[in-house]
């Protein structure tokens, strides 16, 4: 299944621009907005398999389509899950488990969006697998943990580098949660839908210039092996929203530095997923 948060309400796609509202079809059972979808989600997905003869009568206009997940209540962000990223970002791979951090839950968005650039700062690219939790998870195996995504989209984990690396010690979470700087999108894809949901190439590019091509079997923490660690510390909710790292080619790997400029284009793609678009303007220009 393909869901989309259609202007806030839980739309099953038949194909990119139509499909079937969740509310009317289930007589008001479920939805009509997403955060309920997840709440009840293997009831919710047991209903979705014995749908038939139902009309995919939403025409959906794309600029409305908003973040699968809008209101998590937690939002993990793993660093340095790709060997070729760590090597680029001067650190060295993690062994036992990669740093985590957040990206605050006010930074999520929609998929294609216009996003102001801080000013005095340097504003970076990271795109990345996103999965999204389906059930409560606490202690989960790694062998189980697919049985507790709801599905997998697009995530840009955008990143300002100076608020980054203010302090003594390198800090995430505010330098990532800019207003705009957690674009999801543009849908939710159901694990089911892949041919296997560990091999998947991601990539983006800036003003239609590749600058990141990689691939998920390269994570060094698969997501199964994200989520039992994570779980074995902090209970997963439903909802939540795991950004599983960035491959190689950020802006800060380069030399020289390269980081994004007002007017600049970046689009985002996952095999078997889709893409995503943010256009930035300078913190000027958006006021
Ligand atoms: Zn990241």
């Amino acid at each position: 299944m393909r869901l989309a948060n259609y202007a806030g309400r839980g739309t099953i796609l038949a194909a990119d621009d139509h499909g079937v509202d969740v509310y009317k079809a289930s007589g008001g059972r479920f939805g009509p907005d997403m955060t309920g979808l997840y709440e009840r989600w293997e009831e919710f997905t047991a209903w979705v398999s014995g749908l038939s003869d139902v009309q995919a009568d939403v025409v959906v206009d794309r600029s409305l389509l908003l973040s699968p997940s809008p209101m998590p209540r937690q939002v993990f962000a793993i660093g340095l899950n790709y060997s070729d990223h760590a090597a680029e970002s001067g650190f060295a791979q993690p062994e036992d488990f990669p740093p985590v951090f957040t990206k605050f839950q006010t930074c999520i968005t929609g998929p294609d969006t216009t996003v102001a650039l801080p000013e005095g700062g340097n504003t970076d690219w990271e795109v990345e697998l996103v999965a999204v939790i389906g059930l409560k998870a606490k202690k989960v195996a790694e062998a189980d943990a697919w049985d507790y995504v709801a599905g997998l989209s697009i995530g840009q984990d955008i990143s300002e580098r100076v608020s980054q690396l203010r302090g003594p010690a390198p800090q995430f979470a505010l330098a990532k949660s800019f207003p705009g700087f957690g674009p999801v999108g543009p849908w939710l894809v159901t694990p089911d839908e892949f041919p296997n949901p560990n091999y998947l190439e991601l990539g983006c590019s800036l003003n239609g210039v590749e600058v990141q091509r990689g691939r998920t079997s390269d994570l060094i923490f698969s997501v199964p092996a994200l989520i039992a660690g994570l779980s074995a510390t902090v209970t997963l909710l439903p909802g939540d929203i795991l950004f599983t790292g960035t491959p190689a080619g950020v802006g800060v790997g380069r030399t020289p530095n390269r980081f994004i400029q007002p007017g600049d284009t970046l689009v985002s793609r996952i095999q078997s997923i889709g893409e995503m678009t943010q256009t930035f303007v300078s913190a000027r220009a958006s006021n």
